[in-house]
């Protein structure tokens, strides 16, 4: 089943607003096996929004609309939809009293204008909306199907998963089930050499991903219960655990920094940051996971090499002779940070994020990072190499790779060490 997704509305193309209608449903729609191949975004126009969808009704089974259901004159979608289609539209009581009620509790009165909200196309599902006035409709008319959908999001988002989402999944006989398999540490070309048989099954699917400095991997299994689609879910993942192993972070899991938080949480540990070149991005990023509090002791932002001596204890020694961007300084700001933290795990990371700052030796993208556990440390050079937004890509990375690091080393502190130094 092919989907393709119109919206509707001026304000989009002339980017007063991000489309994300079609980045919302893109996403539903493939968590539900459904492919999604064309975008559109149209302004409300008769004529251009009439050849849009002359085009989309040839070439997609199913085709969403978003937007300009709403009273005003501008809100088109339903009257030129229907019109295409040579569906005619009635008035509809139900739908009629419903919107005076809902105006009436709001204590407004409801204008001539809003009637042509309780016009229904005929033979159209009807898609109650219990979250503001326009309702939605679905219109399956020779082997098309249009859904038409209310254009602010705090409707349309609700309208999709109570109204749509059984609708559709009635239609495909069966449920339609997926998990997201988060993995870091490992490149898309190389994990997909990997799991290259599982890549091509047919149900479960197995469909990659590359985010910023990650690979997401989606399962979706089709099967006619809830249960039965779980489980042929969970045996493939169970699969790719067998073959990914420990790269594989979590499963439906908002990133790292989410994952990190709940393994501490699970081990009732604690962890302190201590960051040159990321700024306290580290910090940021674990207290932004709720709950955080329980597992995050300190962040301290240690940019100036006196900070790093005095406040960490790094030898006046080692930041004149190898420089704050080496491995001993990393080392030396973990043990310091686990002295004046007490956690039980000590980041640190310090790097040349650029545009300037590199030498030879020491090229832009050269970061250490190091994690102190129990009296023990584990540091690992990076270079991140050169990138377009370099400065951007090498925090976020050098960000990312230090909260793996401490992940793993939760996981098995005893597998890294052959890592620690001293
Ligand atoms: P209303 O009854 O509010 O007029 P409507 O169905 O007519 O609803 P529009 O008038 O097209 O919808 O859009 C209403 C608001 O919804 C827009 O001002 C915008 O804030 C938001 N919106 C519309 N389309 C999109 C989109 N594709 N992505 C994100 N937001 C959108
Ligand atoms: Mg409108």
């Amino acid at each position: 089943m092919n989907a393709e997704i119109i919206s509707v509305g001026t304000e989009i193309v002339l980017g007063d607003i991000l489309n994300t209608h079609s980045q919302f449903l893109s996403q539903e729609l493939a968590g539900m096996g459904i492919n999604v191949f064309y975008h559109t975004a149209v302004g409300d126009n008769d004529r251009r929004f009439t050849a849009i969808l002359q085009t989309a009704l040839e070439r997609s089974d199913i085709v969403f609309l978003t937007g300009g259901l709403g009273p005003t004159t501008d809100d088109i979608t339903k009257e030129t939809a229907c019109e295409l289609m040579g569906v005619s539209c009635r008035y509809n009581e139900e739908i009629g009293a419903r919107l005076e009620a809902f105006f009436a509790r709001s204590g407004r009165v409801m204008s001539e204008n809003n009637k042509k909200q309780a016009m229904v196309p005929e033979h159209a599902v009807i898609l109650q909306n219990d979250w503001g006035t326009a309702p939605g409709f679905i219109i399956e008319k020779d082997h098309r199907t249009v859904v038409l959908l209310p254009g602010p999001p705090r409707e349309l988002q609700p309208m999709f998963t109570h109204r749509v989402k059984p609708y559709l999944e009635q239609r495909t006989n069966g449920i339609i089930f997926s998990k997201n398999v988060r993995v870091f540490g490992i490149g898309e070309s190389s994990l997909e050499e990997k799991i290259v048989d599982l890549v091509t099954s047919g149900n479960p699917t197995v469909a990659l991903y590359a985010k910023t400095g990650e690979v997401l991997i989606r399962v979706t299994a089709k099967a006619p219960s809830q249960q039965a689609a779980e489980e042929l879910v969970d045996g493939m993942i169970l699969q790719l655990r067998e073959r990914l192993g420990n790269t594989i972070y979590g499963i439906d899991i908002g990133g790292l920094h989410e994952a990190l938080v709940h393994s501490l949480q699970q081990h009732g540990e604690t962890v302190a940051t201590a960051e040159s070149c990321t700024g306290g991005m580290i910090a940021a990023q674990i207290t932004e996971v709720p709950g955080s509090s329980e597992v995050f002791e300190m962040g301290a932002v240690t940019y100036a090499n006196r900070i790093k001596e005095q406040l960490l204890g790094v030898s006046r020694e080692t930041l004149e002779t190898v420089g704050a961007v080496s491995r001993e300084c990393a080392v030396q700001m973990a043990k310091g940070l686990a002295e004046k933290s007490g956690a039980d795990y000590n980041v640190a990371v310090t790097g040349i994020a650029g545009p300037g700052g590199g030498s030879k030796e020491k090229p832009v993208g050269t970061v250490y990072i190091a994690v102190e556990h129990h009296g023990r440390v584990w540091c690992e050079h990076y270079y991140f190499a050169r990138h377009r937004n370099e400065r951007d890509y090498i925090r976020t990375q050098t960000c990312l790779n230090a909260m793996n690091m401490v992940r793993l080393t939760i996981e098995d502190p005893t597998a890294y060490e052959v890592h620690y130094e001293s």
